[in-house]
């Protein structure tokens, strides 16, 4: 159906700068989304699948692993067996006359396993289960907070093809690494600044600024908002923050575990009702080790539910081109029954 009233505009990201085009047209075209794939047979699990109980002499040995009423365990810590860093690296390849020669990619790739059934979304998985889950990535992070080789832990997930997930049996990433990387580094800049300026934190003043407004709102509980980023780069963009200032996701407490999942899970419930099926990349942002306490960085998911591919224009620009408002993208999250 077209969009009445379709949005035109070249908006800035409030933390760092980015420039989107929010681009709508009237063909209806943000809901002319990736094709979905072949459904999948159900089965608790599945006998050629790494990550189900029963097949753990295929992954490498565990790292860490939770206990679970039913079954072997609940959630298994396992390093990457691809990795794209290592803390053992070989050493770095230098070739005479390179002007930039590569130096060891140092840090550590953990994959969480977050169910021992075949399962593909947090959403079938018990809020408990969930929460559980989340303060295994809270233990890992402080777990690599205290090794001094490292300078920042980023936590995310890949679900679906289009974003990425070569599995489909529900799992999450740790890469520990040694320098902060740069979409971290502008946020704390900006951050840094603002907080010079205002003696305030950025996001705190985001998140009152998108409570005000309430446009972009998707679903909120006592410790948690969501809502549609308002330039976000793909349909559906959507940033979770704790409603109080915290640097680090280290200071998750229990109580916080439990509203944090039954958020995602409600956020996550209201995607699928719109994108089917349900492809996206969620990541943590969390303030660098040992920076657990600033006053300038709160941390963070950004939720890119990814139903457009990125083309010419993204790959040549850095500018992204979203064809649905942020404003429609909430305004129809909510309405989900
Ligand atoms: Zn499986
Ligand atoms: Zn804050
Ligand atoms: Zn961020």
């Amino acid at each position: 159906m077209p969009n009445e009233n379709p949005i035109f505009e070249l908006r800035t990201d409030p933390i760092v700068g980015r420039r989107v085009l929010i681009a709508e047209d009237r063909a209806g075209r943000p809901n002319d989304f990736l094709a979905p794939e072949a459904s999948r047979e159900d089965a608790s699990t599945v006998a050629d699948c790494p990550f189900c109980a029963g097949n753990e002499s295929r992954t490498p040995e565990s790292l860490l692993e939770v206990a679970g009423e039913t079954g072997p365990w609940q959630v298994r810590v396992v390093p990457n067996k691809y990795p794209a860093v290592t803390l053992d690296p070989p050493l770095a390849s230098s070739r005479p006359g390179t002007p930039l020669p590569g130096i060891p990619p140092l840090g550590t790739h953990e994959v969480f396993i977050e169910s021992p059934r075949h399962v593909r979304d947090i959403t079938e998985l018990s809020a408990a289960e969930l929460a559980r889950v989340l303060r295994v990535h809270r233990q890992r992070l402080h777990d690599w907070s205290a090794d001094e080789r490292i300078r920042q832990v980023i936590i995310f997930k890949n679900v679906g093809n289009p974003a990425g997930a070569s599995l489909e049996h529900l799992h999450s990433q740790l890469v520990a690494l040694p320098e902060v990387p740069a979409v971290i580094a502008a946020e704390l800049q900006a951050g840094h600044e603002y907080h010079s300026a205002h003696g305030e934190c950025i996001f705190c003043a985001l998140l009152r600024d998108e409570l005000a407004d309430g446009r972009r709102l998707v679903a909120s509980n006592d410790s948690f908002v969501a809502f549609c980023a308002s330039a976000g780069r793909q349909p559906y963009e959507t940033w979770i923050l704790p409603r109080e200032h915290y640097a680090s996701f280290e200071q998750l407490t229990i109580e916080d575990s439990e509203s944090l999942a039954a958020l995602l899970q409600d956020v996550i419930g209201r995607l699928q009702a719109q994108l089917t099926p349900l492809a996206y990349n969620l990541i943590l942002h969390t303030s660098p080790t040992g920076q657990a306490d600033v006053a300038h960085y709160h941390w963070h998911f950004e939720l890119v539910p990814r139903s457009t591919q990125l083309a010419g224009f993204e790959w040549g620009t850095g500018m992204h081109i979203n064809p649905l408002a942020p404003e429609r993208a909430a305004a129809r999250l909510r309405d989900v029954a």
